[in-house]
Formats: structure tokens, sequence, C-alpha cells
């Protein structure tokens, strides 16, 4: 904390990693004598710069942009770009941190980084957007490249964004290069990135049941937020013959007790990525359905719980209330959606509980796929890359299993996924020496 003074987040993310960490390299005093853990939690460099832009009313904006190259042991910096405004270096700090382990747990070679902007996409037109997307480009270009570090989508950069940008970059350097992940198919995206995070949140909580002798068929979920990993989530729950009961947004969430079928999740999308509206406006279309201003989902009754919105959006009052409503397991789409609290409640009542950086790992597994096929100048097929997507999400979870099967056989995912993630960037910096 006096290290990083004003910085909750990161101190909350570091705070959780150290805990598990400690208790597995208690014995093994080559990681003390190094410092890993304290080199990890410190990152290579944190890039932070102006972004000045014209509105449509012609008044200068000035806006502040950030990327965190957290560490790059195991491979290239790697990890989204948020533009919401409630970015803050503390907040880029604590996702870059969990982005290393995320990434060492996928078992590609990326490093962890993460960048974003305090800018508000919300309300802004096309052009508006696109003038954001490129002067932001102009000085992050100089510190990103396919062999160094490569950005991708995170809350409020989807295609749009990742187009405005990619074309920016390739504009000022007069190269066409794998720098960033999430692009369309037509210039270089990989099939399947779009789906991947979600579609592998529900893998990760399908072999988390599958473990106990269970599956998602028959279960009902709720499920927060209504963007990329909300909307895909809910569609793989409905493809397994789950039935999703809630989607939000930060206005609020609806209920539908029907469920969410195909059509309606498709209605949100388009509501979402194309009209740009608010989930509210699910409510009046679907009239079954009721919305709920200004409140998160956590107290309806439900099997399966996947918050898929942002960060601390589940405390300890509302993990109560799912475990005090039966709820067998948790798959965090989002990261680090719940609070330390709320776990610690999940991991009292012995529920399931699969961590972002476990759970979530499928976006950025499907990202380092598609540098992988950037590289090679090749396109690989959308089944190929669906079996790739269940197979590193099977790979992960194993890799969870393996480090934090507890006395009693319950799993602690968290504990798993932190000491399988340090474990293999850890070797990597002891090989580089003190640097
Ligand atoms: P989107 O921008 O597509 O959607 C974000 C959703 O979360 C929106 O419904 C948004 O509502 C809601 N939301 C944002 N902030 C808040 C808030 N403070 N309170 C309540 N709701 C909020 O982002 P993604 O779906 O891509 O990302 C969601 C989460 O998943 C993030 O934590 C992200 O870091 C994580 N993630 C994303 C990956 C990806 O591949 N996209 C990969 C791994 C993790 P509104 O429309 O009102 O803003």
């Amino acid at each position: 904390k006096r290290r990083n003074p004003g910085q909750p987040e990161f101190v909350q993310a570091v705070q959780e990693v150290a805990h598990d960490v400690y208790t597995f390299i208690d014995d093994k005093e080559k990681y003390h004598e190094a410092q890993i853990l304290r080199r990890i939690a410190e990152p290579d460099r944190v890039v932070s710069f102006r972004v000045c832009w014209e509105d449509d009313n012609h008044n200068v904006r000035v806006q502040r942009g950030w990327r965190v190259q957290n560490n790059n042991a195991i491979g290239p910096y790697k990890g989204g770009i948020r533009f919401h405004p409630s970015v803050n270096e503390s907040v880029l700090k604590f996702l870059a941190f969990e982005q290393t382990f995320k990434n060492s747990l996928t078992g590609l070679p990326m490093g962890g980084g993460k960048g974003g902007a305090n800018f508000n996409p919300r309300g802004k037109s096309d052009s508006e957007v696109m003038r954001f997307c490129q002067s932001f480009m102009t000085e992050l270009y100089r510190h990103i490249g396919p062999d160094t570090d490569v950005p991708a989508g995170d809350i409020g950069v989807g295609g749009r964004e990742i187009g405005y940008m990619f074309g920016q970059y390739k504009r000022i350097t007069n190269r066409w290069e794998g720098v960033l992940t999430g692009k369309a198919t037509e210039y270089g995206g990989s099939l399947m990135r779009p789906e991947a995070t979600g579609y592998g949140a529900v893998y990760f909580m399908q072999n988390m049941l599958k473990h106990q002798g269970q599956d998602v068929e028959g279960k009902s979920a709720v499920i927060s937020g209504s963007g990329n990993v909300a909307t895909h989530a809910a569609e793989k729950i409905v493809q397994l013959g789950g039935k999703v009961l809630t989607l939000s947004d930060s206005g609020g969430f609806i209920h539908d007790p029907d469920g969410f079928t195909q059509e309606k999740i498709d209605w949100v999308k388009q509501l979402k990525n194309v009209r740009r509206g608010r989930i509210s406006e699910y409510a009046d279309h679907f009239t079954d359905a009721s919305f709920h201003e200004g409140k998160r989902p956590w107290d309806v009754a439900c099997d399966l719980a996947l918050p898929c919105a942002t960060q601390n959006e589940l405390n300890e009052d509302e993990a109560k209330s799912l475990v005090s409503n039966g709820v067998i397991a948790v798959s965090e789409g989002a990261n680090m959606p719940t609070t330390l609290d709320g776990v610690k409640v999940f991991h009292d009542a012995k529920i399931l509980y699969g961590p972002g950086k476990a759970a979530n790992a499928g976006g950025v597994a499907v990202s380092g796929l598609e540098m992988s096929q950037n590289a090679e100048r090749i396109s690989w097929n959308h089944s190929r890359l669906g079996e790739m997507l269940t197979e590193l999400m099977e790979g992960i979870h194993g890799q969870c299993v393996e480090y934090g099967k507890q006395d009693g056989g319950y799993v602690d995912y968290v504990r798993g996924a932190n000491i399988a993630g340090f474990k293999k960037v850890a070797d990597a910096m002891l090989a580089f020496g003190v640097m």
C-alpha cells in the first residue's frame, strides 16, 4: 500500500495473489532470494500520455491515455485497451498484473499488459470515436509492435474501435502486421475471437461442474453485463441447455423469468452494438421481463452465476445472497468482479468458484491464436478454433485443479490459478538472472 498510494484496485489484486503465492514459495528459497513476486508486482513500465481530439462541435477535448507493460518474461506484452470514464492508473495496473497470470495459464507465449483511456464512448458519434481512436494510436504506436506488445479490446473497445486504431497504426508505420487482436476477419481477425471470452467462461463452468459429476443442462443462470462477454456467455449457456434469467448494464438489470432465447440475445446484441442503447429498453420490447433500475442481479435465485460486467460488481452481501439462494457455481467472465470478502463467502460455502484470471482466459487465448495466424499469414476455420478453445479451457481447468486441490477434494481455483500462472513466469524470470 505504501508503495502504491491511491491505487486500491492494484493493491487488492496483488494482495490476493500474494496470499496464495507466499504459501506456495514458503519452502522454495530460489523464488524468495530472487524477489520474484515483488518484481512481477512492479510493472516493467507505465506509459501515460495526452490524447487530444476535437468533438463534433469543434471543442478541443483532452483525455489521458495509458499503456501498462507489466511483464514480458514469457512473450510479448498482451492485454486489452479499455475506454471508460473510470479508467485510471490503478485499474490498469491491476488489470495488467492479472493479465500476466492469465496469459501464463493459457500455455501460450504471451506476457501481460493493459491500456486505455478515461474516454467515455457513450453518446459519442462515430466520427468522434474515430478521431479519438486515431489520436490515441498516434501516441500508442511507438510503444507497441507484433513482437513487443499486442493490445486487444476490452470495455468500450470492440470491433469498431479496433478498426480505427489498426487503420491509424498502418497509416503511421506503413506496415501491415498483427499489432492488435480482435480485428475483423476481413483484415486479419480470427474467427471465434468475439465469442471466445464468454464461451470460454461457460466452458470453464462446465469443466468445474463436470469435475463434480454435474452439467450445465437444466440449470438456471444469472449473468451481469450485456456487452461482448455477457451476451456470448448467455448464448453458450442456452446452447448447452441452461436457462439465462438476467442481463444488465450500468443502469440496472433485466429479469426475464421465461429465459433469454437466442433470438432475444441477438436482439440485445443489436441493441448494444448497433443502436448503442440501454438494457432498460428490453423490458419495453419483451413485456414479460422486468427492469430493475440501479440494481445488480445477484438477488435472483439461480444455480449458476456469471459476473460479466466489470470489477467489484459482486460484494460480500451479494455473495451471501447468491449462496443462500442455492447457487452452486460462479464463473467470472469479467476481471475481478467479486470483492475479496465476496470470494471468502464462496470459499467458506465450498461452492465452485472460477476466478476471472482462469475463467475468462479464453478471450486472450484466441487472441494468441490470432497472433499465430497473422504471423503465418493464414486463417484457421471455425471448427478448428472452436476445438482449440475447448481444449485450452480444459487445460486451464486442469492446471487449477493440480495446484488448487485441497485435502478433502475441494478445489480452490483461485489458489490453483495463482500458483500455476506464477510458476511459469517466475521460472522464466529466474532463467534471466537479476534484471
Ligand atoms: P463491453 O464494453 O462489451 O461490455 C461491458 C458491459 O459491462 C456493459 O454491459 C456495461 O454497461 C457493463 N458495465 C461497465 N461498467 C459497469 C459498471 N461500472 N457497473 C455496471 N455495469 C458496467 O465489455 P466486455 O464485455 O468486453 O468486458 C466485460 C468484462 O470482461 C470486463 O471486466 C473485461 O475486462 C472482461 N474481459 C473481457 C474480455 C474480452 O474479450 N472482451 C477478455 C477478458 C476479460 P454499459 O453499457 O452501461 O456501460
